[in-house]
């Protein structure tokens, strides 16, 4: 392991190397993810007060670049981009011609990627699989890991397994220690040979401890909790709960829960066509299993209840996402607790159906 002061020279090497770096800056009172030119727009001194329905900036008694949490993006919005072409038609006579759009050849460099946003990746890419467009993009990326230290009212990783220390799936990892400097561990060939093009020192074994110890005050700060049951199982049973009900009597079903998370992947598709009829076009967009129109099938739509759309979402992140995909769906980043309008948070809905006495019992054989 290797100690930077600053990162003036890692994003300019990143910059020269020909990656488009993306990393935490402040716009409209948040943390929001965006192209950087230099490390000079990153948030020091920056924190920021989350919990249900609540997300605030505050200003912190020192410089961290990365003394915040999660903010309302993630970065699914440049892996799994929110809108996208898929395909042109043009007529040619009697006959059309299909253009696909050329696979992304950018490279990103995603820098300050939180313990929780890499296992969201790694989610999303076992989603969208090895021979997909996400998989390339993120291929070809550059990640920086911040190991986290700040968790906020909202986060849950620990009991969902997404943090907070990065383990797998990055270049670098940072961890932040005081007076901008940060202790760094290689994560691939990669990093380590754009690591040996800027000015390090090595890692004194104090630098190590307080790295540890601040990784470990923050799993030890973390209150809020997923319930320890079979999460699958008391999904299965708590089907046809009265707590939907309840749920459904305070949900907006806005959609924003899916549109933060992480791990939310659906999709829908829009055609379109010029006046003439001569050139379509197929366009790809997020969709939300809020919509009402998602759950359209010949006939109408399948949940026209909001209490049927809480249920649905809660049940794939947290129980049939298992089968599906072989893990759950949620890394506990916290997001849609603080992003939900009215302040629903997914542990408290999931403890509330666990304390359900009658349905967190075995289904009679
Ligand atoms: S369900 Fe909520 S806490 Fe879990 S990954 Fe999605 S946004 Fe984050
Ligand atoms: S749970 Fe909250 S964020 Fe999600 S749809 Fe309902 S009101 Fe909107």
């Amino acid at each position: 392991m290797v100690v930077l002061t600053g990162l003036t020279e890692l994003v300019a090497r990143l910059r020269a190397e020909g990656y488009r770096v993306v990393g935490p800056t402040v716009r409209d009172d948040a943390i929001v993810l965006d192209e950087i030119q230099s490390a000079d727009e990153l948030p020091y001194g920056y924190g920021v007060d989350a919990a249900p329905g609540r997300y605030r900036l505050r200003r912190r008694g020192d410089a961290a670049a990365f003394g915040h949490s999660a903010g309302p993006q993630s970065w699914k919005q440049f892996l799994h981009p929110p809108r996208r072409q898929l395909w042109t038609a043009d007529r040619d006579g009697g006959s059309f011609t299909v253009t696909e759009p050329a696979n992304p050849d950018e490279r990103l460099a995603l820098l300050g990627v939180r313990p929780c946003d890499l296992a969201a990746i790694a989610v999303q890419r076992r989603v969208f699989g090895e021979d997909s467009d996400y998989a390339r993009r993120i291929d070809q990326a550059f990640v920086i890991a911040v190991n986290c230290t700040e968790p906020a009212e909202v986060c849950f990783c620990v009991s969902a397994g997404g943090g907070p220390r990065a383990d797998t799936g990055y270049d670098l990892a940072l961890t932040e220690l005081a007076n901008s400097r940060y202790l760094v561990e290689i994560g691939s060939e990669t990093g380590s040979a754009l690591l040996s093009q800027v000015v390090y020192a090595p890692a004194e074994p104090g630098d190590i401890a307080t790295a540890n110890d601040q990784i470990r005050t923050a799993e030890n700060r973390m209150s809020r909790a997923l319930p320890d049951t079979d999460l699958p199982g008391l999904l299965r049973r708590a089907a046809e709960s009265p707590h939907w009900d309840d749920v459904a009597s305070r949900c907006l079903t806005c959609g924003n829960c899916t549109m933060v998370c992480p791990t939310c992947f659906c999709t829908s598709v829009v055609d379109t066509t010029d006046v003439t009829g001569d050139h379509a076009e197929r366009w790809q967009g997020w969709a939300s299993c809020f919509d009402l129109d998602y759950s359209e099938l010949h006939g109408g739509q399948v949940r026209t209840s909001g209490a049927s759309r809480y249920r649905q979402w809660l049940t794939h992140k947290f129980g049939t996402w298992h089968a599906q995909f072989g893990q759950s769906g949620c890394v506990g980043c916290g997001r849609c607790v603080a992003w939900c309008p009215v302040g629903i948070d997914v542990t408290a809905e999931l403890t509330a159906l666990a304390a359900t006495s009658d349905i967190d019992q075995p289904v009679p054989s």
